[in-house]
């Protein structure tokens, strides 16, 4: 392998080839520090050009390749196993953004730019690229559409699929396939975008993307609700949505105990009304209109609620602080889950109607099996994707804990099969859903991913191991 290296260094030069331990350890381990693999190196590419040239050395010498962008993935897809046998190509220097065209709404960025910087160029010219995450100062646009992320604003703009009309892409056999047209129509085939969106790096390498922009909003308004059980949650999601139309932005809930952990963990963030409800709701609404027009839209589906006791209390944010207190109760409660202990988490999706009754039968079936343990259920309502994690009962050792996770993984992902959803909602399959997924999955549609898979990378270098 050391022929294989020299070429390495002599394609993108000797500083961006890592081999050592030390250098390697942050790209080696994943996001939760769960796992940590082993690789022959890290490959630091420094443009398209010098992607495709790794990829041919690649092919060359037998060697597979770990696509990596900000290694924030939460399935262990980013990272190699420990065979040693792999390079991890962080994509980390194709940081450009190339383009800006406001009035086709798209920008051409390349794939290591990480979120938020592309938040930031596309309000500079006016614009809103919406894909929202609380990893989005990490993340990368190429991991993002690799694992076709979701987040906090799918309800009104759709994921990352839905934010993309075109890709560059080195494919397996090293060459670059570029399109990046920019256009809302084209029936020009199949449909190649979508297979290498969400495909987690077993098919290409993503190098740039054409983003979809829309206007910045106007005005944007927060709130806080405090509401007996997810079936009101639905009550009034339906309710705002009904009323506010494209104006709803998120919906989010959050059970009391996941609320309940973030004050404990970040004593800093005041809940902005008292945390005595079983769940609560964070709704957002923004759009081009004034912000005393969403203002009084809120109100009055409010007074609705509040009427038909579908909402307990309620605090709307007032300013922009009270506004991001109310988002940080929102996104601390990962953090704060792990803070109090290794946890085992299933980001899931249902049919949105079906809630209510998921979330009952599943709460009775995971305390009649595994008594005491503590749920921490919350997400994207509004668009049916539940974080519905499970933490160790109080006292109990964490780590014990998870020696259970086959076990809860089967009630789980049963009850989310018997209501029709999925268990791979957001983050993707990588290696933790890759045996869970054949058991829920019809034989057909495995065996045409393999066919997909084989056709596109023969000699399965992309991402081995990886989805299927
Ligand atoms: C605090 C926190 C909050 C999060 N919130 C959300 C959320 O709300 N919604 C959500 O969907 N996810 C969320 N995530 C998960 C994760 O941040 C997203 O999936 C993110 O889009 C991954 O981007 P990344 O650049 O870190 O990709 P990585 O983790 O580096 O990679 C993810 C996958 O894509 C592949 N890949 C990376 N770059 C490329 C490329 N250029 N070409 C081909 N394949 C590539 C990798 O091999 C891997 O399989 C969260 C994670 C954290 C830590």
């Amino acid at each position: 392998m050391s022929e294989f290296l020299k070429n390495c260094r002599q394609a993108i030069g000797a500083d961006y080839v890592t081999t050592d331990t030390k250098g390697m350890t942050a790209f080696l381990t994943d996001e939760r520090k769960r796992f940590t693999g082993k690789a022959l190196a890290v490959l630091r590419p420094g443009n398209t050009q010098e992607v495709a040239d790794i990829v041919q050395l690649c092919k060359q010498y037998h060697v597979p390749i770990v696509p990596q962008g900000g290694n924030t993935g939460l399935v262990f897809g980013s990272t190699p196993d420990e065979s040693g046998k792999a390079v991890v190509l962080s994509l980390n220097r194709l940081n450009r953004i190339r383009s800006i065209d406001p009035a086709n709404n798209t920008m051409i960025v390349e794939a290591g730019c990480i979120l938020q910087n592309v938040h930031e160029a596309a309000e500079k010219v006016g614009r809103l690229y919406p894909l929202r995450l609380a990893s989005e100062g990490t993340a990368t646009i190429g991991g993002s559409l690799a694992a076709n992320a979701g987040g906090t604003a799918v309800l009104r703009y759709g994921n990352a699929r839905e934010l993309c009309l075109g890709l560059e892409v080195v494919t397996a056999q090293g060459e670059i396939w570029n399109n990046l047209r920019g256009l809302r129509k084209d029936n020009s085939g199949y449909d190649l975008r979508n297979l290498f969106i969400g495909s987690e790096g077993t098919l290409g390498i993503i190098t740039a993307a054409v983003l979809k922009l829309f206007p910045l909003p106007n005005a944007t308004v927060t709130a806080i609700v405090a509401i007996a059980s997810p079936k009101e949650a639905l009550q009034l999601l339906s309710k705002a949505q009904a009323r506010c139309d494209t104006a709803l932005t998120a919906f989010e809930i959050m059970s009391n105990f996941s609320l309940q952990l973030v004050t404990k963990h970040f004593p800093q963030v005041t809940p902005p009304l008292p945390l005595t409800s079983p769940q609560y709701a964070l709704i957002e609404l923004s759009s081009g209109d004034s912000e005393e027009h969403l203002m009084t839209m809120l109100e009055s589906v409010m007074g609705d609620a509040l009427e038909e006791n579908i909402v307990l209390d309620a605090a709307l944010a007032s300013s922009l602080a009270q506004a991001k207190t109310i988002w940080q109760l929102r996104e601390h409660i990962s953090v704060a889950q792990a803070m109090e202990g290794n946890n085992i988490k299933h980001d899931i999706s249902i049919p949105v109607s079906q809630i209510p009754a998921f979330i009952a039968q599943t709460d009775k079936l995971l305390q009649a099996y595994f008594p005491k343990c503590r749920q921490v259920t919350f997400g994207h309502m509004g668009d049916g994707n539940l974080h519905y994690n499970v933490s160790a009962p109080e006292g109990e050792s964490p780590y014990d804990f998870l020696a259970l996770q086959p076990e809860i993984n089967r009630v789980v992902y049963d009850s989310v099969n018997q209501f029709g959803g999925s268990i791979a909602a957001e983050h993707g399959v990588g290696t933790l859903k890759k045996d869970e997924i054949r058991h829920y999955l019809p034989e057909v549609e495995i065996r045409m991913m393999q066919t997909v898979k084989r056709a596109l990378d023969p000699d399965n270098l992309m991402n081995p191991g990886k989805i299927i």
